[in-house]
């Protein structure tokens, strides 16, 4: 089912809809969606020419590849670069691991992820309780439940095929979870008795069989989980993240799949969720040459899919946009002016009682603040003869 942005049509069992960000050069701000027609990238293995979409178009002569110098970086591991766990962008669904406090010092001065640059988009004075001060924030159910169903959705793919069975995946909820408090006692906290804790687990199941009414993994058969990435622009910047899950055909063609616990955003909301697609697609296309061929957001909260088809115009224009992004970050970080912008996330901001525009006061700018603590990471950076 495909369905056009800018309408809303009931929601079945599964629910496509297709969407867009606008973009302004240079500019920060998220605009509408734009519209463009896509269609399904078949990932079902064996899977070859016949899947439906043309073959991948290659850059011929005189045309350039990534408009930036890039880097190289992809696979690095669980802890490369001081990169964040899985994150979620939705109201009060940042994971546990995902503050600043999770990345090292060595990777704030140059470098952004998807989560750190919709901070700042969403306020810069979080991005600097976040990355600058390094402030803790307490656990929160919501995100210990979207750290727990992602673990879930990882490991079913480690079962055989014919097992990832929504049976299968419920029976991981529990020792998963007992898994994620081993690693972060403090999770454990979270609930007061256990019957808050079995309907917060109840709410998670629900999540995981909705994942089951959206596709079907026993014909699945994803290049990576929970994929850290990376690439350098050209401005010095180092992108960093990792992606949920990359599906890989066999004839290359590349689809970025992010999943989200919460439901889907409005449509006019709906560009911020796709900017950090586009920010995993611009790293892809610099370390492999090639635009990827879907981006597919999975909101398990409503059973509900965003799918969008980029092109390399579009992601000049995200790099551009994240080139000017981090300028307006360095120009805070040069002129100490983080100035809070209360939205309606506000109601999920931990930092609340430090916030001006909540009658707080912030901490002092910690010595550091003002300048970068590292160079770029300058070995790690190929022409690629732009
Ligand atoms: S409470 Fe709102 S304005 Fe203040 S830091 Fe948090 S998100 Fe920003």
């Amino acid at each position: 089912m495909l369905r056009a942005a800018g309408r809303r049509e009931p929601q079945p069992a599964q629910g496509i809809r297709r969407a867009g960000l606008s973009d302004k050069d240079g500019q920060l701000s998220v605009a509408s969606p734009s519209l463009r027609r896509v269609g399904n990238l078949n990932m079902a293995q064996p899977s070859g020419p016949a899947a439906g979409i043309p073959a991948p178009r290659s850059t011929g002569p005189g045309e350039t590849g990534p408009a930036a110098t890039v880097a190289i970086e992809s696979g690095l591991g669980g802890t490369g670069l001081g990169g964040t766990g899985p994150v979620e962008t939705g109201p009060g669904e940042t994971a546990p691991g995902d503050t600043a406090a999770a990345e090292t010092s060595a990777s704030l001065s140059l470098s952004l992820s998807p989560s750190r640059a919709g901070d700042f988009l969403t306020c810069p004075l979080l991005y600097r309780f976040r990355v600058i001060d390094r402030l803790p924030e307490p656990p929160s159910s919501a995100a210990a439940r979207g750290t727990l169903v992602h673990a879930v959705l990882e490991r079913l793919f480690d079962e055989p095929a014919a097992s990832r069975t929504p049976e299968t995946a419920r029976a991981m909820l529990a020792p998963q979870w007992e898994r994620l408090i081993a690693d972060e006692p403090e999770l454990a906290g979270l609930f007061s008795d256990d019957g808050e804790r079995n309907a917060w687990l109840a709410e998670a199941s629900d999540m995981v069989d909705r994942y089951f009414t959206l596709e079907d993994p026993t014909r699945l058969e994803p290049k990576h989980r929970e994929h850290a990435v990376a690439a350098v622009l050209e401005s010095g910047l180092l992108l960093r993240g990792y992606i949920d899950r990359l599906d890989v055909r066999a004839d290359g063609e590349i689809r970025i799949v992010d999943y989200k616990t919460g439901t889907a955003p409005r449509e006019e909301f709906e560009a911020r969720a796709l900017f950090q697609m586009k920010f995993y697609a611009v790293v892809l296309w610099l370390t492999q040459q090639r635009v990827p061929k879907l981006l597919q957001l999975m909101y398990l909260g409503n059973g509900e899919i965003v799918r969008y088809a980029p092109d390399e115009s579009d992601l000049r224009a995200t790099v551009r946009k994240i080139d000017a992004l981090w300028r307006a970050i360095e120009r805070a970080r040069s002129t100490g002016d983080w100035r809070p912008r209360p939205s309606r996330l506000c109601a999920w901001c931990a930092h609340q009682a430090i916030c001006p525009a909540f009658g707080g006061t912030p901490p002092p700018l910690p010595e550091s603040a003002r300048r970068p603590e590292v160079a770029p990471p300058a070995d790690a950076t190929v022409p690629t003869g732009t």
